[in-house]
């Protein structure tokens, strides 16, 4: 097929060539690789790739299965048999994963084919992919600046056309943020709607899996795909999947959207304030009704994040010893020669901290005073999510309070980084769905940065959001906008 710049379509559009038989499996994989080596020496976006395994699955692919032939990226902290799966993190070198996780099993079932997994910030943890251990991931928009993270990779590849769509995981944001600042679609599935067999652990009462995009239709190609019960998993919600796209094209009458007062806050980008003003205007010339709602314990969901995702990363991490796989220290003395090395050499500073963070809240004197307060608090944050649910259908708020960011700008103040988390982690700690849609442009310096609107729906009322965030989509023109690929190539 010439004339049609591939690896520039989004999943729906490839789709309808490959069932055409206009554009062969084969020939997407090489489309693929010819972008990926034409400017991800530029943007960093992958960590390794199988173009070879990926060409053969591409011989033998069924272009009319739900996702056939269509190649998909993976984060790096979740399993693809006999591939790396290092979470950018050095204790993780030279590992590969014996099996595939229940996402890569039911994507390669609807037909998809994983072929490269991409950056992230080190286990997860990190809002700007700065994290890594191996390399910086650019932002398209903006060579100088993050993609957002963790899953900065997964959101700069499709940016980038790098890739149709990824996966990537969230823990507080790392999903919805990065995809805030690298312009695509970014969905957090409810908790448990998404299997985590074969993902590595970070903080397993919040982790969840979803679909990078360039647009809210492939978005839910990619969820009917993956979302469902795993009888391997034990938080795995055992309830019927729906269609994602159903819903799709519905109109927005009679949906009530919640403008949560909590979430006006100080130190949001004024041009980030215009760009959500303006989309809850045009919401509500869609039809939608607009009603303020309060979420009154936002300003402590921060906090309670980061105590207990700590928490339950101190746990988790503890299996990263070097006795069995990975990186392992040379010529210890003894075997707590040989923990001790391993992990201070292995494990990077922001792992380390929260570990050192995490096993101080659980400890005996303090477990109360943090880890068990947290967790009463958390159930507040639940259950102002409840209440705002029962007027309203869906909230609406900027996705992160800045766009992406300059290399090096919050790496010195943790707090400064954290708070990135601020409109995404309540999400996670109350459980519920949310996305992040392409809203609109900060001019900053004269670079144009995408900014992102948040839709957060209740529990499995993911084609629900899917609706409304399409709606919107196909009324703007923001989805069409992408990067200036030449100028990628030329800049150093
Ligand atoms: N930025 C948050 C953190 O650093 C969220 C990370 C995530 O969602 N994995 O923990």
């Amino acid at each position: 097929m010439t004339g049609t710049d591939l690896p520039a379509l989004n999943i729906a559009d490839l789709q309808s060539l490959l069932r055409r038989r206009e554009v062969s499996a084969g020939e997407v994989i090489d489309a693929l690789r010819a972008r990926i080596e034409d400017v991800d020496g530029k943007i960093g976006a992958y960590l390794s790739l199988n173009f070879e395994a990926a060409a053969k699955e591409a011989e033998v692919a069924n272009v009319d299965l739900p996702l056939g032939g269509v190649p998909i990226a993976i984060k790096d902290i979740i399993s693809i048999a006999g591939e790396p799966c290092t979470c950018a993190s050095k204790i993780l070198h030279g590992y590969r994963a014996p099996y595939d996780a229940t996402v890569i099993q039911k994507l390669r079932a609807a037909g998809a084919i994983p072929f490269g997994k991409t950056n992230m910030d080190e286990f997860a943890m990190g809002s700007s992919t700065e994290n890594s251990a191996m390399k910086l991931t650019r932002n398209p928009w903006d060579l100088s600046r993050v993609p957002g993270g963790s899953s900065g990779g997964s959101a700069a590849a499709v940016a980038a056309d790098e890739a149709f769509g990824t996966l990537g995981t969230e823990t507080g944001g790392s999903i919805r943020q990065p995809a805030a600042l690298s312009g695509v679609v970014g969905l957090k599935p409810t908790y448990g709607r998404v299997s985590r067999f074969g993902v590595v652990a970070f903080a397993s009462s919040l982790d969840q899996v979803g679909p990078l995009t360039k647009t809210v239709r492939d978005s839910a190609l990619i969820m009917n795909a993956i979302a469902g019960h795993d009888r391997q998993e034990t938080t795995s919600l055992d309830d019927p999947v729906p269609d994602y796209t159903a819903r799709l094209g519905k109109d927005l009458s009679g949906v009530r959207l919640g403008l949560p007062k909590e979430y006006v806050i100080e130190g949001t980008d004024p041009q980030v304030k215009a760009a959500i003003n303006a989309a809850v205007k045009h919401m509500n010339s869609l039809g939608a009704e607009i009603v303020d709602v309060s979420l009154p314990h936002t300003d402590y969901a921060v906090a309670v994040y980061y105590i207990l995702a700590t928490a339950e990363a101190s746990a988790n991490l503890a299996r990263f010893d070097g006795v069995r796989y990975g990186y392992r220290a040379a010529n210890p003395k003894d075997l707590l020669d040989h923990y001790g090395r391993t992990r201070d050499e292995g494990f990077g500073l922001e792992v380390k901290r929260r570990i050192i963070l995490g096993t101080y809240v659980l400890s005996s004197g303090y477990y109360d005073a943090y880890y068990l307060r947290a967790q009463k608090v958390r159930e507040l944050i639940r259950q102002d999510f409840a209440k705002a649910f029962e007027k309203v259908e869906a909230l609406i708020s900027p996705t992160s309070p800045v766009p992406a960011f300059k290399f090096g700008e919050r790496t010195a103040d943790p707090l400064q980084m954290y708070l990135a988390d601020i409109f995404t982690s309540p999400a996670n700690l109350a459980g519920i769905c949310g996305i992040s849609v392409p809203c609109g442009f900060a001019d900053v310096d004269g670079q144009r940065l995408p900014i992102g609107l948040q839709l957060l729906g209740k529990a499995l009322d993911e084609a629900r959001i899917l609706q409304i965030a399409h709606a919107y989509e196909q009324t703007t023109d923001w989805h069409k906008a992408r990067p200036p690929i030449a100028a990628i190539r030329q800049n150093v």
